[in-house]
């Protein structure tokens, strides 16, 4: 599932592919059950558009179009590709944008989680948290947060409403660098407990954005950039999908937090 490392992947190789400013000259559906609003005024109200910019908060992707904004999740197994207007679309390619210079930019989404949302405004992504890439993420405001809470830290930390961009690899990778139990009820965490926990999740994200995200396998399902790129974390993992701690050599335990599969070692993380 493409976390924050993946999103910003994707969101950086967009802005450096030349499709700024490049006017959309078609507007292909081929599953309208992934849009908000009917395909036909989807279509009308994106062609002829331009893309003025492309940003990120937590798993969104933000697609500028002046006076309005094309929003996509892509859930579980959505892709971004671009493609040249020859390309032959095939299974699972649902929505695709043609710009003028014969670029496509192709929605891919074998089990069809994703949306795609048509927005005057971004107001409903504020009720999100503080991303974790932007200067609003400090540690104050985290720790403060931290001890208002009775959950564990595994399911406060996939709560985009907590704080935005976080999945369940990072946040497996995010506890044991700073040696902390899934389980440990947030309000419990010490502060300098708690500031590992920040620095650890800096860490863990911006090494996974230098090796352009986590692809835990090679199907076209696993996560790829626009050319179909796989990345290359995987091959950095600490604990998730691990089967002994590189601290310890204990077995990596496996339990469920929150219907989420948890990996971590039961004598480094406390
Ligand atoms: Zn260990």
């Amino acid at each position: 599932m493409p976390e924050i490392a993946e999103v910003e992947t994707i969101k950086n190789d967009l802005l450096e592919a030349k499709i700024l400013s490049q006017k959309i000259v078609d507007v292909k559906i081929f599953n309208p059950s992934l849009i908000n609003i009917s395909k036909k005024d989807f279509s009308q109200r994106i062609k002829n558009s331009r893309i003025i910019n492309i940003k990120r908060v937590g798993k969104y992707l933000i697609f500028d179009l002046k006076d309005k904004y094309l929003i996509i999740h892509l859930r579980m197994t959505g892709h971004i590709f671009l493609k040249n207007q020859n390309h032959i679309f095939q299974k699972h390619e649902h929505f695709a944008l043609v710009f003028a210079n014969k670029k496509m930019l192709v929605y891919f989404d074998p089990r069809r989680f994703g949306k795609l949302y048509l927005k005057e405004d971004l107001s409903s992504l504020d009720k999100l948290g503080s991303d974790i890439l932007s200067k609003s993420f400090i540690f104050e405001s985290f720790y403060e947060k931290l001890k208002l809470k009775k959950k564990n830290i595994k399911t406060l930390l996939l709560d985009q409403n907590f704080i935005a961009g976080l999945g369940n690899i990072y946040v497996d990778e995010a506890l044991f660098l700073a040696k902390m139990h899934p389980e440990k009820i947030s309000q419990n965490i010490t502060k300098k407990n708690a500031k590992d926990l920040f620095l650890s999740i800096k860490k863990v994200i911006s090494k996974a954005i230098k090796n352009r995200g986590t692809s835990l396998g090679k199907s076209r399902s696993n996560f790829s950039s626009i050319n179909e790129d796989f990345g290359r974390h995987q091959n950095h993992l600490l604990v998730h999908t691990k089967k002994t701690c590189p601290i310890c050599l204990s077995i990596i335990k496996k339990i469920k937090v929150n219907q989420r599969t948890s990996h971590f070692c039961e004598k480094c993380q406390k």
